[in-house]
């Protein structure tokens, strides 16, 4: 089990990561005025040319996969740090219920699943 200590020094990896995910994602995308902790992607406009329309969605895919997969980090640090707001069980696969080890959540201290069960899903 994790000591309130480690949970404290968790927490503080949580928000830092929360404030640099939120600043990378603001570089490359607007936040959504109609749905909380969503962001758009901005499609970005080289000319009007053929070459630079391709360029343009090519640019605008590769920045899209990285939005998501920001958007994504940063939702789980936020249930992350909900969990530990809340006082509930932090640190507990979502998926098998055990403890998930220490040393995955000082690495990535947003994980949800044990390493077993994360490996299982991503097969
Ligand atoms: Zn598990």
């Amino acid at each position: 089990m994790l000591n309130k200590e480690e949970i404290n020094n968790i927490k503080t990896e949580l928000l830092k990561r929360k404030e640099d995910f939120g600043q990378q994602l603001k570089k490359i995308a607007k936040k959504d005025q109609e749905i909380k902790d969503n962001y758009r992607t901005s499609f970005p406009n080289y000319g009007n040319e053929d070459e630079d329309n391709a360029a343009e969605v090519s640019v605008y895919d590769s920045t899209l996969s990285l939005e998501g997969k920001l958007e994504l980090e940063l939702r789980k640090i936020n249930v992350a740090l909900d969990k530990i707001n809340k006082g509930q069980k932090y640190g507990i696969c979502e998926n098998c219920g055990k403890e998930i080890e220490k040393e995955r959540l000082k690495a990535y201290p947003q994980a949800s699943k044990c390493i077993t069960c994360a490996k299982k899903n991503n097969k």
